[in-house]
């Protein structure tokens, strides 16, 4: 058997390695064993390159997969669970600057070979087409990615950015990209190859191509980020699956395609969950930072008022309850009450109250975020609970304790037609013989709206921080 074949079954490996861990990641509860199999695979995957063109000395590699990995557990250890969207915007924009790196790396090597065996056309015209498509995807996400990072991590205001003309200067831009790309093509189809017009064309392309990533990411509100680096995830598999066209490597154009189908899928998933167009989110506009302004003592919404409680009271009504539903947002990521929360789910059930977790699809900042602070906390996920099973269970609960969650339970998302979340699915919160809330103040949530929920008769707000909250309720609750 050849060293071909034998990297041919590695990356065959590889490939149904990336499959399997990708599957895996459906569930939580497989969700670890998920990762760690793409893990395997990707370290399949570049040990079989990096044997295949002999690139590397043994030593150089050791090195090379010593110093990634270091960096890599380093991030994992270090980042927090808030700052997870902004670590995959980060490595997006890696990405896609390696792949406009290694098509660049491509165009240079063409150019030594056509010099040394002249009168050979330099390039041909698929490679001319892999290579822009290369460059052009793999230069937008990597400036988009890494504005998103600047919105996601404050460094960039998180508020839509714009100018006059902004919508004429991105056309002009992203005609120039095509015009360049273009330029490059034809000037390979050329016998024999012009190689100025394929350089001249992939450095117009790289150009136009960085200030498009800039122009197509600023105008849009920092809480729409994690849609944003959903798709960017997409356009870097994209990226990558033009780059394993370009070196004409089987791994990178599977893995690629893997991560561009399930980028584009997760990306749909959260639109239909916030009941937006893929087109509204990138037009931008909507969300942002929000300011003081909105943080208003709002006490009255449609001639009701706001019932404020206490941790005492609140411990003494769970204690009476029968039947809790805990419905976690994007506060307990803030106030990191996960540990603080499952603390007093095991207290109830030991006293015998059931409790269950009402999980929305995008309560927190990005996909599967109270799935993954819960699971750290260790609460088991046969308690956990999707939407759809346990909205029809509110009606039936005694309590039902909002954690940080605002939009997600803000019942206008089922009647009011003006309301920006209208058409939103939400949890039926309303419908517990009792609300609590637990948020700092008045102040809106994501998409900057009032919250009805939090003027009906039967709802208490009780403010402060959730986990300096769910702490004092867990200790009168011990006394109880
Ligand atoms: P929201 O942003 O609607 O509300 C979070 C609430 O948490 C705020 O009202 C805030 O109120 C409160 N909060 C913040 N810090 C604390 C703290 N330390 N202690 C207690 N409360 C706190 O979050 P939801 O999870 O309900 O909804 C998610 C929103 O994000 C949705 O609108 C969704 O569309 C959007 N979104 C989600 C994505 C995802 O992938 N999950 C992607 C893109 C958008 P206060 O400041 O008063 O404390």
């Amino acid at each position: 058997m050849s060293l071909t074949d034998l990297i041919d079954i590695a990356y065959l490996i590889a490939a149904i390695l990336f499959i399997t861990g990708l599957k895996k990641l459906q569930s939580p509860g497989t969700a670890r064993d998920g990762n760690r199999l793409a893990a395997v695979g990707m370290f399949v995957a570049v040990a079989a390159t990096l044997f295949q063109g002999e690139l590397l000395t043994p030593a150089e590699m050791i090195a090379g997969i010593v110093i990634g990995s270091g960096i890599g557990a380093i991030l994992a250890k270090r980042v927090q669970m808030t700052g997870m969207p902004e670590l995959v915007a980060a490595f997006n924009g890696f990405g896609g600057i390696a792949s406009f790196g290694v098509a660049g790396a491509e165009i240079a090597k063409i150019m030594t070979l056509a010099g040394a065996a002249t009168g050979e056309p330099a390039f041909d015209v698929t490679s001319a087409v892999t290579i822009a498509v290369s460059l052009l995807i793999g230069m937008i996400t990597f400036t988009g990615s890494f504005v998103a990072f600047g919105k996601l991590s404050g460094k960039i205001s998180g508020n839509p950015i714009s100018f006059p003309g902004m919508r004429l200067f991105t056309v002009l831009m992203f005609s120039g990209a095509i015009f360049g790309a273009g330029y490059m093509v034809w000037g390979a189809g050329g016998f024999p190859a012009a190689a100025d017009p394929v350089v001249q064309g992939a450095i117009l392309v790289g150009i136009t191509a960085f200030i498009l990533g800039i122009l197509l990411v600023i105008p849009i509100g920092g809480a729409d980020m994690p849609v944003v680096v959903a798709l960017l995830n997409s356009y870097s598999g994209l990226a990558a699956a033009a780059t394993g066209f370009v070196l004409n490597n089987t791994a990178l154009i599977v893995s690629g395609a893997l991560v561009g189908a399930s980028g584009l899928i997760l990306t749909n998933i959260m639109c239909v969950a916030m009941n937006r167009s893929l087109l509204n989110v990138l037009l931008g506009g909507f969300g942002g930072d929000s300011d003081d302004s909105e943080a208003g003592p709002v006490q009255s919404f449609e001639g009701k008022s706001v019932q404020s409680t206490s941790p005492d009271d609140t411990a003494i009504l769970l204690s009476y309850a029968q039947k809790v539903i805990i419905v976690p947002g994007y506060g307990m990521a803030v106030a990191q009450a996960q540990h603080a929360v499952r603390e007093l789910a095991d207290e109830l059930d030991k006293r015998g109250i059931e409790v269950k977790f009402a999980v929305h699809p995008v309560a927190g900042r990005m996909p599967g975020h109270m799935n993954v602070l819960l699971a750290e906390a260790n609460v088991s996920y046969d308690k956990l609970f999707e939407m759809d099973e346990i909205n029809g269970e509110f009606e039936s609960c005694d309590v039902a304790l909002v954690i940080g969650a605002n939009d997600v339970v803000n019942p206008a998302a089922r009647h009011d037609k003006t309301s920006p979340i209208y058409g939103m699915p939400i949890l039926n919160v309303d419908q517990a013989a009792t609300s609590i809330v637990l948020k700092r103040s008045m102040r809106p949530g994501y998409a900057g709206i009032q919250n009805e929920l939090f003027f009906n008769g039967n709802n208490r707000m009780l403010f402060g921080d959730a986990k300096e909250s769910i702490t004092a309720i867990v200790a009168e609750i011990k006394l109880l």
